[in-house]
């Protein structure tokens, strides 16, 4: 049996283990932020969780890596969970991509894969991101995606296509003006031939550079008020008021099957930009609303990597943590944790070579630990490409409980709406 002792003690099992025990004895975890419990009605603040890709099968290879065969992850310690079906308005496919499930959650509409919170027609469609703004409430977005991307995008933006991330950009600064964006993607802020704060055709990825089509979108933001950071250190230094971070020219990984230049090392963690964001949305008396989101799950289960998809899911789990703590101290907060669909057919297995399914980038990844135990799992793939299976929901604080059942991925706008718009 094949043990990788080096992951036994990596700094996500340590930092999820220490904000575990932190949440085992907070007395609010418990029946009191449940459904119904009622004393806290009010929902001030709503914090939205996007585990790209991620459905019952990744969580369940993640809590036994991190938590072990009677543990449990953070995520899934929520007193309240449901299931979503993630079917797109699509002409062809069945199954979504990330633009049409997070156009489903910011609008209430479904609709076709690539779209950025338009309609079947091409039509835009008030965001969600957009209305909180109108609202008088704070806004945010985080994720190790570019902040361009199609999720966050269809929080803030309209676009007929997903790959438009320069004027999803654009639209940011003119449009929805979210209070706090930090993540990736600083190529689309950028004309070609400013390399900006990441260099153009790095190594890891040569075909990384500056693209963008809509000028200096660092210089715009900067003359709106936002203060542009780019360094962990300045990241940690800013004060309160309108942030930009952007903290890689594209994703803030390289996404790539294991030993192929697969790389999962972002400047700054996840779970420190959702930290860094709620001391800054906090501020607002109004409330907020912030979409923290975790891009690699879904982009290493595409390359069918299990160690960094397991990675991933770790570095998730921990700003789930952080978001819970908040909510924990702020009782006012609701915090939503689901997928936006399934990628990877990931079926978590036992050890048995008699078994394998698939050979080459789709072979069995393996064996992994079970946290605390002497067993093993293998995780084994059905696709490269996402799957039309159910993605889990947990929710946590005030009106959690309106999550429970199971709800086409429009229900989420259909509770939302009504709470950031009062
Ligand atoms: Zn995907």
């Amino acid at each position: 049996m094949i043990r990788d002792v080096r992951r036994w003690t990596s700094p996500v099992v340590a930092g999820v283990l220490a904000t575990a025990s932190v949440a085992l004895v907070n007395p609010l975890t418990s029946g009191d932020a449940g459904p119904g419990a009622g004393g806290h009605p009010v929902v001030r603040n709503v914090i939205f969780i996007n585990g790209d890709g991620m459905a019952a099968a990744h969580r369940e290879a993640a809590r036994l890596y991190y938590a072990g065969l009677g543990g449990q992850l953070v995520m899934d310690g929520f007193p309240v969970s449901g299931q979503l079906t993630t079917s797109p308005d699509d002409p062809e496919d069945v199954v979504t991509d990330s633009a049409a499930g997070a156009s489903a959650w910011a609008t209430g509409v479904a609709t076709y894969n690539g779209a950025i919170s338009v309609d079947t027609a091409g039509n835009p469609l008030p965001t969600l991101g957009a209305q909180a703004k109108a609202a008088g409430k704070a806004t945010g977005l985080v994720t190790t995606a570019q902040v361009t991307d199609a999720s966050p995008a269809a929080f803030f933006s309209n676009a007929v296509d997903r790959a438009a991330q320069d004027d999803i950009a654009r639209q940011y600064l003119q449009v929805s003006k979210p209070d706090v964006i930090l993540g990736g993607g600083e190529d689309w802020w950028l004309p070609a031939g400013s390399p900006g704060a990441y260099p153009d055709q790095p190594p890891e990825d040569p075909t990384e550079g500056s693209r963008g089509t809509k000028g200096d979108l660092i210089a715009q933001a900067r003359a709106d008020g936002y203060r542009y950071v780019s360094t962990p250190a300045q990241l940690a230094a800013a004060g309160r008021g309108k942030l930009l971070g952007l903290f890689a020219n594209q994703e803030m990984f390289q996404q790539r099957p294991e030993g192929q230049g697969d790389v999962y090392a972002p400047v700054v963690d996840l779970a420190t930009m959702a930290r860094k964001a709620l001391a800054t949305l906090s501020a607002d008396r109004d409330g907020f609303f912030l979409l923290i989101e975790e891009e690699g799950v879904d982009e290493f289960a595409h390359n069918n990597n299990g160690s960094r998809t397991l990675q991933a899911m770790g570095e998730l789990e921990k700003a789930v943590a952080v978001a819970k703590q908040f909510a924990a101290t702020h009782r006012d907060t609701l915090v939503v944790v689901t997928g936006d669909h399934e990628t990877g057919g990931l079926a978590v297995e036992d050890v048995n070579a008699a078994d394998e399914s698939g050979t080459g980038t789709s072979a069995e990844d393996g064996p992994f630990p079970v946290r605390g135990s002497d067993k093993s799992f293998v995780i084994d793939w059905t696709t490269t490409a996402h799957t039309g299976q159910d993605v889990p929901v947990t929710a946590y604080g005030p009106l959690a409980g309106r999550f429970t059942g199971k709800h086409p991925n429009t229900y989420v706008y259909d509770v939302l709406q009504p709470l950031l718009t009062r």
